[in-house]
């Protein structure tokens, strides 16, 4: 038999996540000898003995690796000569090694930790905290790196002998997990009543018994606080909204199990596949029927979730199936997750609290996901998936993007790898602009980076833009300032690893173009470095200017007055100001962004005269679309120069006959989304005849809308493009800091056209 040798480098998160026990142990099972060690990508193995058994180990290799590893890459390099190694070793890493590791984010309590937990017996048994290599908080608690139990949030729990023993066992199961612990040496939860004094007794019964009571409770999990009250009471969720101030956006509920998340929802394998994912996000599912749990969610789908903790698991194993649960922030403000904030906050809105005393260092709100071809379409990339980097094909050099204002993340990048932060929620004031640039020097201290570009959108009043700014200064560093259109686009073509010219349909609320018009309904041709405005909509003159995105009645005046409708048929005397505003044309910014078309159709329909939170006309429109409406309304695309614009007044015409002679409005919203569709598909070809591009990536917050992003999709596959849309990123403004990076990184951005522009004073 042959002696042989293997080297093997293997990149990915492959640290903190059990991979050296779990290679120790193969390499036994095989008779094999040699070394693991942790480099700055990931870990490199020699592995020695007999060829065959080389061959059996590498077999199947990937498929074996624990739960919680990612394997980016593995480079296999066989020789015949052999060093003579006795045994198989782990090396331990030099600190400065570790720093260049990828951090793990929070994952659901596993199988074997949910087994012990419930087990009859043994030392952790009811223990709230029970987690393992392969179950856990990670991210929410590292402080610094290197990821060492003295770096992390657990640093004030000294383990126990007992812990010890398991932590340097290379055959247990918490070889090595920094947060692990039991009753004896871990963190300690307590209830504490509505004035913030502590119960005597259990704390888990007594928060269960306060939930089945009908209150409210502020539960602390993973990345913060929840909400908590019973799912199926509508008066208590009234209360609840009534409370946090949060008039009629849906809630998320937290299902004990499967079965019960069927009463709620119609659930598909593939999305049920989502639900029980070591991640655990909040999945978007169908009602049954579009009005079921109006309390909970005033649109067809409702976003559910299943028990990722110890203490939700243990909650719900008594009387309880399933809970609202909201995240406990204050609206416009940084989520809550220090404690001395809990209470102090959520004085008035919760009647008990369910806390610990394990310091969160990192918030982290949970992720929300539709499910689409097998796999998580984000709304909201967070816990469970931040901060995996985005590997794309790409060198890229060390660069800070600030994203946008909506929906705030940023990005830093290093290598082939971006890390897109965990949203933070509206820029909008002091508070969450220091979160946000709190956030940033973590970020920078624990992956290591100190960015020598800074990128930020071309809008000057964002807060995220300001910071660029400032940070820009001092040290002087490349300030790239970049079209949130293109930053969208080039999200999506990162995001499925694409490079060269293509086009972009980016569709969302607003941006500021390098023309310095507000728009968002945007078909780019372009890549990373450069980009045209090839189409676009005939712009809305918003009356009251922002006023307008939440009394999107005026969006709706604007519509039929410039389609030539009168508006008192539909708005009755109250539009008659506005109709005056319009005409004086003070205040009455024009923006051509699909989300105020959105808003105005939505008005024009009675769906919505008002809206509460950003979006919402969009998504009650597209609740009421029945599907098997395939009508659409007459359109026209228009060129000027060399742009294309899709001229929506015709279609506003007809829409407001189908109103008028009370055409369903079910009928209605689809044949609008139907026209959306068919005007799309027709300006892409028109733009592809002139460039001869075949790809089209879509992005921007309006393809949250399935409706559209279906058909869509379809439509242009259906015509012979190549369709892309985000699979690891969110399609919103969350995703935008990863485009931003990418346009850096190729020299893009700074627009010259922009410039022009603003000194033009246009
Ligand atoms: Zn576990
Ligand atoms: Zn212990
Ligand atoms: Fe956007």
């Amino acid at each position: 038999m042959a002696k042989a040798s293997a080297k093997i480098e293997i990149c990915g998160i492959v640290q903190g996540v059990g991979f050296r026990p779990f290679v120790h142990k193969r390499a036994e099972e095989f008779s094999l000898s040699g070394k693991v060690l942790n480099t700055s990508s990931g870990v490199s193995l020699i592995l020695e003995g007999e060829k065959t058994d080389i061959d059996g180990f590498l077999d199947g290799f990937r498929d074996a690796a624990p739960s919680l590893a990612l394997i980016e890459d593995i480079s296999i390099t066989l020789s015949d000569t052999v060093w003579g190694y006795n045994g198989f070793e782990i090396s331990e890493s030099a600190e400065a090694l570790k720093r260049r590791t990828l951090i793990s984010p929070d994952i659901a309590t596993c199988d074997d930790c949910l087994r012990e937990l419930f087990a009859r017996d043994g030392r952790r048994r009811h223990f709230p905290f029970i987690n393992c290599t392969n179950c856990g908080p990670r991210f929410t608690i590292i402080r610094d790196i290197p990821y060492d139990r003295k770096n992390t949030t657990m640093e004030s729990f000294s383990m126990c002998d007992a812990c010890n023993a398991e932590y340097v066992d290379i055959a247990d199961r918490r070889y090595h997990a920094e947060p692990t612990c039991c009753d004896a040496c871990g963190p300690r939860l307590f209830f504490l009543d509505r004035n913030g004094d502590e119960l005597a007794g259990d704390a888990i019964k007594l928060c269960e018994s306060a939930l089945l009571r009908g209150e409210i409770v502020a539960i602390k999990g993973l990345g913060g606080v929840h909400l908590a009250c019973l799912a199926e009471d509508a008066a208590l969720a009234r209360t609840l909204r009534t409370r946090k101030g949060r008039d009629e956006k849906p809630f998320a509920i937290m299902c004990r199990d499967l079965k019960t998340a069927h009463r709620f929802a119609e659930i598909s394998a593939e999305e049920e596949k989502l639900l029980t994912s070591a991640a655990r996000p909040i999945v978007l599912l169908k009602k049954k029927n579009r009005r079921d749990f109006s309390h909970i969610s005033e649109n067809g789908y409702i976003g559910i979730m299943l028990p990722y903790t110890p203490v939700h698991h243990m909650l719900f194993s008594g009387g309880i199936s399933s809970l609202i649960m909201t995240s406990a922030n204050i609206s416009e403000l940084p989520i809550i997750y220090k404690d001395e904030e809990i209470v102090k906050n959520l004085g008035g809105i919760a009647d008990g609290y369910l806390l610990n005393n394990r310091d969160i260092h990192l918030p982290c709100d949970d992720s929300l996901v539709w499910e689409r071809g097998g796999r998580e379409y984000f709304v909201r990339r967070s816990r469970g998936y931040v901060p995996y980097p985005i590997t794309v094909k790409e060198k890229l050099s060390p660069i800070l993007a600030c994203g946008a204002e909506q929906k705030a993340t940023f990005a830093l990048s290093r290598e082939n790898h971006v890390f897109l932060s965990q949203h933070m929620g509206d820029l909008k004031n002091l508070e969450t602009l220091e979160n946000f640039e709190e956030q940033i020097s973590h970020f920078e201290k624990i992956f290591d980076i100190s960015p020598r570009a800074i990128v930020s959108d071309l809008h000057p009043d964002y807060l995220s833009t300001q910071y660029a700014a400032k940070r820009a200064d001092a040290p002087a560093i490349p300030h790239i300032r970049v079209w949130h259109h293109h930053a969208h686009m080039a999200s999506c073509m990162a995001d499925n690893s694409l490079s060269g010219k293509c086009i972009g349909i980016v569709w969302d609320g607003v941006g500021l173009s390098p023309d310095g018009d507000a728009c968002g309904c945007e078909f780019i041709v372009g890549d990373y470095k450069t980009a045209h405005r090839a189409g676009t909509m005939l712009s809305i003159p918003l009356p009251g200017g922002d006023r307008a995105t939440r009394e999107v009645f005026r969006t709706g005046i604007s519509l039929l007055l410039a389609a030539g409708v009168a508006p008192t048929d539909f708005f009755g005397e109250e539009s008659d100001s506005v109709t005056r505003l319009l005409s004086s044309g003070i205040n009455c910014t024009p923006a051509s962004g699909m989300g105020r078309l959105f808003d105005g159709v939505a008005a024009i329909l009675g769906i919505k005269r008002n809206v509460s939170y950003e979006g919402q006309a969009a998504m009650l429109l597209e609740a009421a679309a029945d599907e098997s409406v395939t009508q659409t309304y007459p359109f026209e695309i228009k060129r000027e120069n060399d742009r294309y614009f899709f001229d929506w007044r015709k279609m506003i015409r007809a829409i407001s006959e189908d109103v008028r002679c009370k055409t369903p409005t079910e009928e209605i919203s689809a044949a609008f989304m139907n026209t959306l569709v068919a005007f799309a598909c027709d300006m892409t070809k028109l733009i592809s005849d002139d460039t001869k591009l075949c790809r089209v990536v879509l992005s921007g917050g309006s393809f949250q809308n399935m409706y559209i992003l279906k058909r869509l999709s379809d439509a242009l596959s259906e015509n012979g493009f190549e369709v892309y849309t985000h699979r690891r990123t969110s399609t919103n403004d969350e995703g935008l800091a990863l485009g931003q990076i990418m346009i850096a990184n190729e020299g893009g951005g700074n627009y010259v056209s922009c410039n022009t522009a603003r000194n033009s004073g246009n």
